[in-house]
């Protein structure tokens, strides 16, 4: 079978990288594992050695040959556009401890899987990714790093991310353009107590133009509390959002509203 550009179709075929993957994995026969884009299965047989119960979503019915054999009782593979998945009603029909989601992405909708994993409100204990190299040094990032920006708060937000290691190209078939790495995501116990829409839009605005000072990107907002703020953390009226931690978002989004 050609391998589909257009479905981010890259397939693992290194053995070690396979299995270095499955040991990163904490899961226990009493979880439930859900493996985006299982695509010929090297993941999904590593996945299923764990015995937890395990719900995979490919989107090519074209796979079906690889996939289809590896049904079993704890084994299910639905296919269908993960997108479009309603994943609470999913997970509400299994009974599991504590769950997990895996995958080595396609890399063309990332983000757009990780929105819709977060908005479907699943409750995800831990979350192993393959994602290009690049992107999972946003998602990793910390302040006064070029790779820092909304999508790093957005994630950092609801989950302890954590770069494992990085992925040749050449453990792929076919050889994709780009780097890739493992990144793990794990719950965290306490989310910011603050009110969640008004933090997102302010840190949206605040990194709507990179190379623009906080100043000029919050012009909306009341520059003066935004100042005596800062001035609080050390920081003066010049800096720009890539040199603000959460816990000086946070604090802001609570004094501006
Ligand atoms: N897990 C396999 C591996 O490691 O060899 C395949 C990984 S490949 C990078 C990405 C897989 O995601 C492909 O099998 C592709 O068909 C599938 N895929 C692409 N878009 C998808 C979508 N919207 N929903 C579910 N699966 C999708």
């Amino acid at each position: 079978m050609k391998a589909k550009k257009s479905l981010g179709q890259n397939f693992l075929i290194d053995k070690n990288v396979i299995n270095r993957i499955a040991t990163s994995i904490n899961a226990q026969p009493s979880d439930l594992i859900i493996e985006i884009g299982p695509g010929k299965g090297a993941l999904t047989k590593i996945l299923k050695e764990k015995k937890a119960s395990l719900v995979c979503f490919e989107i090519d019915r074209d796979l079906k040959h690889y996939l289809d054999v590896l049904q079993d009782e704890k084994t299910k593979i639905i296919y269908d556009d993960i997108l479009q998945v309603d994943l609470l009603k999913v997970v509400s029909q299994i009974q599991y401890n504590n769950l997990l989601i895996v995958g080595n992405l396609p890399y063309y909708i990332t983000t757009a899987i990780l929105k819709h994993l977060i908005d479907a409100n699943l409750d995800i204990n831990e979350m192993i990714f393959m994602v290009q190299d690049e992107v999972a040094n946003r998602f990793t990032a910390q302040p006064q790093s070029r790779d820092y920006g909304s999508i790093t708060l957005y994630l950092q937000y609801y989950f302890k991310v954590t770069k494992l290691f990085k992925v040749g190209k050449n453990c792929f078939n076919p050889i994709p353009k780009v780097e890739s790495a493992i990144i793990k995501f794990e719950k965290r116990e306490n989310l910011p107590g603050v009110d969640k829409q008004k933090y997102f839009r302010l840190v949206n605005d605040s990194f709507k133009m990179k190379r623009k000072t906080l100043k000029n990107n919050l012009k909306d907002y009341d520059f003066k509390i935004i100042s005596r703020i800062l001035k609080e953390f050390g920081l003066n009226d010049n800096v720009r959002a890539e040199e603000l931690s959460e816990e000086v978002f946070i604090k802001l989004t609570k004094e501006l509203m």
